[in-house]
């Protein structure tokens, strides 16, 4: 539900590398919306590998401060993340995600038709849990009797499954399809992948809202497999962090570039927007940054917090572009700079 703002503070943490110049983008695609929300107010904020190089800190405390008292919502550019490990640095985005509580990763993957009108072959979001499974990063290594071994603790909680599961409901409910997929492994992992299957199972039968959405599920490795095969069969997918993670970047695969595909890292009382790809440097600085991932993002928070006008108009600008051919940024074949395609976008809004 839209909750009734006089206003709306977003953080714009560009970050490093590219993500300098596609948040910027993006903040001229909301801005362009106008009415349908209400006026935005951006704050400029810092944080990054750049950030800790310069000053020894990440994700500086003014970031965080500002983020949780003064912004209903951010949008993350991209981290260079260093080739070996610096001593004293770790992912600010990382950080952030615990912080703010951000407990879902939502991956939209959506291809383009060239046909306007017809549907897209591969319109689905995958929903991946943020905060726990074998990311709990609880590892060691012993010396046992034949040698070294390695193990890991893997993490499943009701409250967590129950959580992401309500978040995949919803988001399967607000679809044409209405159409969910539970992703898991219970077959092998029968107490960790079984108690997430059935906290989310248990979704619908505790609360008759989510009775219109159709539930399905699958064993991971076949999911992947007819991802391929038929992408076009999946609505909504929900998984755990490890499941998850695999599942979205195979599913980005599918639609081409990493330029245009978007996430958002959301929680139940924020939000933040954050380009799929990463701060490219082979590309930083010569102003070809595909701006779409961004520019979705931005669309894909604003649907987050119930702007779905807004989100709609976004959306349905950067389709128009992208259809039409014209306009498009090296990594799509074309030579359009970041700063062409952004106006025509905006235009288009
Ligand atoms: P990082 O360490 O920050 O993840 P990376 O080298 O892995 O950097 P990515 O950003 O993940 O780089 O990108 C991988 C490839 O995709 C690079 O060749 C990059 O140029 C390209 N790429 C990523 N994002 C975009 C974009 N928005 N527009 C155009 N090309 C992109
Ligand atoms: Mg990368």
């Amino acid at each position: 539900a839209t909750a009734v703002r006089k206003s709306l503070t977003i953080g714009l943490i560009p970050a490093d590398g590219i993500g300098k110049e596609v948040i910027p983008a993006a903040r001229t695609a909301i801005e362009a919306v106008g009415s349908d929300i209400p006026p935005p107010k951006f704050i400029d904020l810092i944080a990054g590998f750049e950030s800790f190089t310069r000053t020894g800190v990440a994700l500086p405390e003014e970031t965080v401060e500002a983020l949780k008292n003064q912004c209903d919502c951010a949008l993350f550019g991209s981290v260079s993340s260093p080739s070996k490990k610096v001593v004293g640095y770790s992912s600010p985005i990382v950080a952030l995600r615990k912080v703010l509580d951000l407990y879902a990763n939502v991956r939209p993957v959506v291809s383009v038709s060239a046909n306007p009108g017809e549907q897209s072959l591969i319109d689905l979001i995958v929903v991946r849990e943020n905060t726990e499974c074998l990311y709990v990063k609880q590892e060691q290594q012993i010396v046992g009797e034949h040698g070294k071994e390695a193990r890991a603790t893997r993490l499943i909680t009701e409250r967590a499954s129950t959580r992401i599961g309500k978040m995949a409901f919803e988001l399967a409910l607000a679809r044409p399809r209405k159409h969910l997929t539970i992703i898991h492994k219970s077959n092998v992992l029968s107490i960790t992948d079984g108690l997430f299957r059935e906290s989310v199972r248990a979704i619908p039968t505790n609360d008759s809202k989510y009775e219109a959405v159709i539930v399905a599920e699958q064993l991971v490795d076949s999911a992947v497999y007819r991802l391929f095969r038929e992408p076009q069969i999946y609505d909504v997918m929900v998984a755990p962090n490890l499941y998850g993670d695999i599942l979205s970047d195979a599913a980005a695969a599918l639609v081409g570039s990493l330029g245009v595909v978007p996430s958002v890292n959301a929680g139940d009382t924020f939000v933040m927007g954050e380009p799929v790809h990463g701060s490219a440097p082979d590309i930083f600085g010569q102003g070809i940054a595909n701006p779409v991932a961004s520019i979705r993002s931005a669309g894909l928070m604003l649907r987050h917090l119930g702007y779905t006008r807004a989100a709609d108009r976004i959306d349905n600008a950067v389709d128009s572009v992208l259809r039409e051919g014209q306009l498009l940024t090296p990594d799509l074949g074309g030579s359009a700079k970041t700063q062409e395609v952004t106006e025509a976008i905006v235009k288009r809004i």
